[in-house]
């Protein structure tokens, strides 16, 4: 199975159709269909490391000031419980909770799998961002999913690798910083030759203007640690820059 980061970028890509979703729809529709997605999103970063385990998670609308429409949207996919005790099994010895009742399937998850997946007919699981964890422990976990994606499981991450809301720019759609280039840029070098060097981008010069809270990072450091697992360098999906201080990079692992 493939894996993939996703630079989810703003909500109202759930509703749009642009160049992003074109290719997240394009990954979707590419790959045979999986068992189910498991999705690490930036928008489930809490103090524990747990995984979703109802039958019909629920849509979560995590956002306020949005339109109407986007509240409308509802991603009905079923859930796995079996695969999210499966999922436990997989990343011991570290602990992972099982999630019944509290979270769903957030928008950093459903604003791309209603372009990737727009049936909703894959059941669709999710693993939190554990604030609490150093970025090593996020890529070891990433390393540790490596198994699933044998077992007909797409593994999502969905984030963004330069996140900066408070310098967003409106008057700048389309656009990057120079700071927020030289990050992205840097970043990729890293993900298409050796991921496994990802834990060295806490020391670029721009680091603190490209990811000032780790939160919509982290999720890259999980297709990292399943890149190096694989021995498998990622390819870019689809790039760009949106309001300055967002970059949409998108990276695939096309697996075999
Ligand atoms: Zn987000």
């Amino acid at each position: 199975m493939p894996a993939a980061f996703i630079g989810h970028g703003n909500p109202m890509n759930a509703l749009e159709h642009n160049r992003y979703t074109e290719a997240w729809a394009g990954f979707g529709a590419a790959m045979p269909t999986p068992t189910a997605v498991l999705v690490v999103s930036a928008h489930w970063y809490v103090n524990i490391t747990a995984v979703t385990s109802m039958t019909m998670p629920r849509t979560i609308h995590d956002f306020y000031g949005f339109p109407q429409q986007l509240f409308d949207v509802q991603y009905p996919a079923p859930g796995d419980p079996e695969l999210a005790q499966r999922i436990v099994d997989v990343v011991q010895p570290t602990y992972v909770g099982l999630d019944a009742d509290s979270w769903g399937i957030d928008h950093g998850t459903w604003s791309v799998l209603v372009h990737m997946f727009p049936r909703a007919d894959v059941p669709v699981l999710q693993l939190s961002v554990n604030a609490t964890l150093p970025y090593e422990q996020h890529f070891n976990l990433g390393a540790k999913l490596h198994a699933l994606r044998s077992e007909g499981v797409l593994v999502l991450a969905s984030g963004n690798v330069v996140h900066n809301l408070r310098l967003v720019d409106w008057s700048a759609p389309g656009q990057g910083t120079d700071w927020a280039h030289r990050f992205d840029d840097d970043v990729r070098s890293i993900m298409t030759t050796d991921a496994s060097e990802l834990g060295r981008s806490s020391d670029h010069v721009d680091y603190h203007l490209a990811v000032p809270t780790p939160d919509h990072f982290l999720p890259l450091a999980y297709l990292a640690g399943l890149s190096a697992a694989a021995n498998e360098p990622a390819n870019t999906l689809v790039d760009g820059y949106e309001m300055g201080s967002l970059s949409m990079t998108a990276y695939e692992l096309k697996g075999s």
